[in-house]
């Protein structure tokens, strides 16, 4: 086991680490809130934190620290913190590292609700820059003597848009400044953000780490990589023993303890459980989307298709040298005259729906749900059309889903 090194093998012999007594060969769903002590001294010291032990839910169980160290070992980092949501892991880290006064550079290509979490941030009193996070140039451009922070995504949906990871992360050391990544889109199958120096990387655990549409849940894991000596916002009582450990101290008690958007162990057991194939799915829904890709780039009723495994993507150097594969994330727009839902209500295959990385093929037209909210105007800026199609590309057999819209494409 200790030998392993592939990443799948990783996984999947990962509960045996924990040593679980009575041999269970998956981490047991501990549903208990309280954890008792023989004696009174043996919780004082759990709480003085002297010995390690669980105490309450709301910070962890062991079925959630099972899952927190599998994540550690995908990211390759120190250790993980595991909540209820993805959302609820991205503001866990901005409420407990940012105060009033820091800046913040982020992507002009967030994910939405990401992008209004930020903008919620903003009347704390953080001050925010979105920048075209594709060019570390313009991450530079923006610096300011209180930035603290870059936060991008790696892969932007729905334009795929794919940051310039390896030298926002050189430019992240030089000025030390921590570096926090949205691995979502990639997952540490295709991509360790440790790679490219990150200090802080976030998963939604809800969509390709899990897969299966089934249940929600976020991560933070910190790579050991930063310096948090040199990071002014770390409260005293939390400057104890090693330092790479003192930031997801502070998440912890400040996030989890104080906030409570935490992981359930039924969640965490789910999480687990869809982990083990993240590989396999990955693989084979990566493949059907880059054969979708070049089919779709192909056809005459297609205008444009947003998806970086093609060589006419103006990031496709970059995701090459960085990912294992370019992703399930295919988007598209349609020529002129064609309407989305004609299209979209022709293929019986795909589900119309939000929501990525579930084993089935999801779609929905953009301008006219995600983005109808923010108006016209905000869209264009974003590059979104009204003949945008996103689709999530899912496990389907590949021919199934090329003849699929191959022939809804015709009929068009
Ligand atoms: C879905 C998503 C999130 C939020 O995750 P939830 O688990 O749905 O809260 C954050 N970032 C990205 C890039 C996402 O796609």
């Amino acid at each position: 086991m200790s030998q392993a090194k592939g990443f799948t093998s990783r996984i999947v012999h990962h509960d045996r680490l924990q040593g679980f007594t009575d041999g269970p060969v998956h981490a047991p769903v501990y549903n208990s809130v309280p954890y008792g002590y023989q004696s009174t001294q043996d919780l004082v010291d759990v709480f003085q934190g002297v010995a390690t032990g669980q105490v309450y839910a709301r910070q962890a169980t062991p079925t959630t620290e099972s899952l927190q160290s599998m994540i550690t070992q995908a990211e390759q980092g120190v250790g993980t913190l595991v909540f209820a949501t993805g959302m609820a892991a991205i503001s866990a880290v901005f409420f407990s590292m940012l105060k009033a006064g820091d800046h913040l550079i982020t992507s002009q290509y967030l994910f939405g609700n990401t992008h209004s979490l930020i903008k919620t941030m903003e009347g704390f009193g953080i001050e925010v820059s979105f920048v075209d996070t594709t060019d570390v140039a313009a991450v530079a451009a923006a610096k300011q003597e209180n930035t603290r922070m870059v936060y991008t995504e790696t892969i932007a949906n729905p334009g795929t848009q794919v940051a310039d990871l390896a030298a926002i992360g050189d430019w992240c050391e030089s000025q030390g400044i921590v570096y926090f990544v949205d691995n979502t889109i990639t997952s540490p199958y295709l991509f360790r953000p440790k790679a490219v120096k990150a200090s802080l990387v976030m998963n939604s655990l809800s969509k390709y780490f899990c897969g299966h549409g089934t249940v929600l849940g976020g991560s933070v894991t910190d790579t050991g990589l930063f310096n948090w000596e040199t990071y002014p916002h770390i409260f005293a009582g939390y400057k104890k023993g090693d330092p790479k450990k003192w930031a997801l101290t502070q998440i912890k008690k400040k996030s989890l303890r104080d906030m409570g958007a935490s992981l359930s162990s039924d969640a965490a057991f789910q999480i687990a459980v869809g982990a083990e194939t993240m590989a396999l799915r990955m693989d084979r829904s990566n493949s059907n989307a880059l054969a979708l890709a070049e089919l779709l780039a192909a056809h005459p009723k297609v205008a444009r298709v947003y998806y970086p495994g093609l060589a006419a993507h103006p990031q496709h150097q970059t995701a090459t040298e960085l990912f294992k594969s370019y992703g399930s994330i295919l988007s598209f727009d349609l020529a002129e005259g064609f309407d989305c839902a004609a299209l979209l209500d022709d293929i019986d295959l795909i589900i119309n729906a939000t929501h990525l990385g579930d084993n089935r093929t999801l779609a929905l037209p953009m301008a006219s749900t995600i983005f109808f909210e923010m108006g016209a105007e905000n869209r264009a800026k974003l590059g979104i059309g009204d003949r945008m199609i996103r689709c999530s590309i899912g496990i389907e057999d590949t021919d199934d889903l090329l003849t699929a819209f191959s022939e809804a494409l015709d009929r068009l």
